[in-house]
């Protein structure tokens, strides 16, 4: 092919791919301030979608077409999505999407940075505890050991477009998979010409930019002792703000106490080592999104650890015994609102 023929088909490629978005971005545009909002339910989540300027309609339908197109292929219950099929492999190998290969190897990036405090082989355990369906109860430990048996995220094998689990191994996407829609919600609306957005897929908030007016976006975190109320507020631009919680997915037990969503992969119950809600801040929504589930797990010393060798994520964590504590690197943009006592991380 000529160099003049390639020169062609780029060329026509550049248009269609801004004639999918309507219109170029014109900042000249009165309209380029008007917001446009789209509400979607996808992953069993409520999502919210705003975007601002000429072009933002368009992006948000793109972005929510993309939204759909996640959900087919990661989720762990549809017939025919990758993690279906890997799931019900037989130890053969199975061909999936980029998507999915990105999210199998950074849950094993940060399993490995976290000395295996996530692990998306823990789904038996999560159906077994009844997360899965709601239909919840607390499994015998002898039930728990023996599942745990088949729990360990370096038995998945990467070769290429080619994944394979053992027999009995089951993944689920459910910790990290968020953040990555996240991702790629701001990158699509982001092509399209729109410099300024935010979205909140069940409360994890990923912000384009900064305001219309060259603000920070402030982003509510939720209060974990009374989940309808907002603890504190943190400013961002162009960043995530994602957060892990005990009172997301919890059910009360006949003994009285409750077991929550997010299990220790070391003895198979609900992760209690202190923290009730971690909130991960950085430019990266699929790290932020792994790192909130992983720190949780973790405890608040060996997120401090972490802290110390990732000073370009931020965190605000609360414990059990009602504090709150956030990163150096948010102290001037972070307020707190609730009751309870704030202070900034002394990370040395
Ligand atoms: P998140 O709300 O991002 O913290 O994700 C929590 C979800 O991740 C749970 O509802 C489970 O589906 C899954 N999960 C729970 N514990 C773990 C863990 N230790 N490692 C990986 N995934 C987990
Ligand atoms: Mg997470």
């Amino acid at each position: 092919m000529t160099i003049k023929k390639i020169n062609v088909i780029l060329f026509a490629a550049a248009i269609i791919s801004l004639c999918s978005c309507n219109a170029q971005k014109n900042t000249n545009d009165k309209s380029s301030d008007e917001a446009f909002t789209r509400d979607v339910f996808a992953m069993d989540t409520y999502m919210n979608l705003k975007a601002y300027g000429s072009n933002a309609e368009s992006a948000l339908k793109k972005a929510e077409n993309r939204i759909s197109e996640l959900e087919k292929t990661l989720s762990v219950t549809s017939e025919g999505s990758d993690i279906w099929k890997l799931n019900h492999s037989g130890g053969e190998y199975v061909s999936v999407s980029d998507d999915t290969i990105e999210l199998i190897k950074k849950a094993e990036e940060v399993g490995k940075e976290t000395d295996g405090a996530l692990d998306i082989t823990l789904y038996p355990l999560l159906k077994e505890w009844g997360f899965t369906t709601g239909d919840y109860k607390i499994p015998d430990t002898r039930m728990l050991n023996e599942l745990l048996n088949n729990v360990d995220y370096s038995k998945i094998k990467i070769e290429g477009e080619n994944v394979t689990l053992p027999p009995d191994v089951e993944i689920d996407l459910g910790a990290l998979a968020k953040g990555y829609t996240g991702d790629e919600v701001i990158s699509i609306i982001s092509s399209c010409g729109v410099d300024s957005a935010i979205v909140s897929l069940g409360g994890n908030v990923q912000a384009l930019g900064s305001k219309p007016d060259g603000s920070d976006w402030k982003v509510a975190v939720r209060d974990p002792f009374a989940p309808e109320t907002d603890m504190c507020v943190v400013e961002i631009s162009g960043k995530a703000v994602i957060t892990s919680g005990n009172y997301e997915r919890f059910f009360t037990g006949d003994d009285g106490k409750n077991y929550w969503h997010i299990l220790d992969p070391n003895d198979g119950y609900p992760a209690d080592n202190g923290l009730v809600s971690v909130t991960v801040i950085g430019k990266n929504g699929l790290e932020c999104d792994a790192l909130s589930t992983a720190l949780f797990v973790c405890g608040y010393d060996k997120t401090i650890d972490y802290l110390k060798k990732h000073p370009e994520n931020d965190v605000i964590l609360v414990t059990d015994d009602k504090k709150v504590y956030y990163s150096d690197g948010i102290a001037d943009k972070f307020t707190n609102i609730s009751d309870m006592p704030a202070e900034v991380i002394a990370v040395d």
